[in-house]
C-alpha cells in the first residue's frame, strides 16, 4: 500500500461504508443479544463461497464473523498447508471482498496446520481442480 490515497483503497473504504449501513439497517430494530444469535447461526451455516476452503474471519466492516475463502496449498517437505484467501463474505452485513481487497482488510495467506497433521478425510484431490 504505497498510496494511502488510491482508487483501489477508495473503493474500498466505499464497500465498507455501504455494508455498514446495510449492517445498520438489518439490525437497528434487533436487540443485542438477537445480533449475536444472528451472527453465531449464519455464522454456522455451511458457506456458499466458490471455493473449497473456507475459515472464520473477522468482517472488516461489522465486526462480526465472515468467511474467507479460498484453495489450499501444499508446501515443500514440511507438510504445511496454506490457506490462499481469494474471496471474503460476510452474511451479516452482505460485506464481499476480493483479491486485492482481501489486503486491504489484513486477510492473508496463513498455514493452516501449523500444529497439528493434516487430516486426509478434509484434503481435497488437487488432480480433480
Ligand atoms: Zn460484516
Amino acid at each position: 500500500m504505497a498510496q494511502a490515497t488510491s482508487e483501489m483503497e477508495v473503493r474500498y473504504q466505499a464497500k465498507l461504508r455501504q455494508a455498514r449501513e446495510q449492517f445498520a439497517k438489518t439490525t437497528q430494530r434487533l436487540f443485542v443479544e438477537e445480533i449475536t444469535e444472528l451472527g453465531s447461526s449464519l455464522s454456522a451455516l455451511p458457506t456458499a463461497a466458490p471455493w473449497p476452503l473456507a475459515v472464520p474471519a473477522e468482517c472488516p466492516a461489522c465486526g462480526h464473523t465472515g468467511f474467507a475463502s479460498g484453495r489450499d496449498k501444499q508446501d515443500g517437505d514440511y507438510l504445511q498447508v496454506w490457506f490462499l484467501p481469494r474471496h471474503f463474505g460476510c452474511r451479516l452485513c452482505g460485506l464481499t471482498l476480493t483479491r486485492w481487497e482481501l489486503d486491504l482488510a489484513g486477510i492473508k495467506a496463513q498455514v493452516l496446520n501449523d500444529d497439528e497433521e493434516p487430516d486426509p478425510d478434509c484434503k481435497p484431490d488437487f488432480e480433480t481442480y
